[in-house]
């Protein structure tokens, strides 16, 4: 298992290597995904409870991974540029990691009154109807789409 503290500190390193000053570093508490980069807040998180039971290893490509997210940008998603900025860092897993859900990794969120959840890879075209709330109300409830702006 992996030390927290030094994981902060590789993880601090790596942003003073390949970001800016306004980039920070948090612990966060997911269990579904092992890192976050926000892109709004411009901070990359990865999860207390993971760090604490994986290997250094893995916490360290985790936050290779999420440091290629930042340097990438929001819209390379886990495409080609982002793929390349991963493996020039050394980070040799796969485009997710263990334990990540699919949702988390979708670029848009909708919202509804209901507050179901929506979520698309890929940009919505038209208009969209939340299920639930169409039959409940009886009349079509539209989904409002927003771009997710982190990347897990
Ligand atoms: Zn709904
Ligand atoms: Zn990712």
């Amino acid at each position: 298992m992996a030390d927290l503290e030094r994981v902060r500190v590789w993880a601090e390193a790596l942003i003073r290597l390949h970001l800016d000053d306004g980039w920070t570093f948090g612990f966060d508490r997911a269990v579904k995904r092992a890192g976050l980069t926000d892109y709004t807040a411009r901070r990359i998180s990865v999860s207390k409870h993971l760090a604490a039971r994986w290997e250094d290893d893995d916490v360290h490509q985790t936050l290779l991974h999420e440091v290629a997210h930042a340097l990438a940008g929001p819209a390379a998603g886990h495409g080609p540029r982002w793929q390349r900025t991963a493996r020039e860092l050394g980070y040799v897993g796969g485009r997710t990691h263990r334990g990540e859900i699919a949702s988390e990794r979708a670029g848009w969120v909708g919202s509804c009154p209901g507050g179901h959840e929506h979520v698309r890879f890929r940009a919505p075209r038209g208009r969209y109807a939340c299920r639930a709330c169409t039959s409940a109300a009886r009349r079509l409830v539209e989904i409002r789409w927003q771009r997710r702006a982190t990347a897990a």
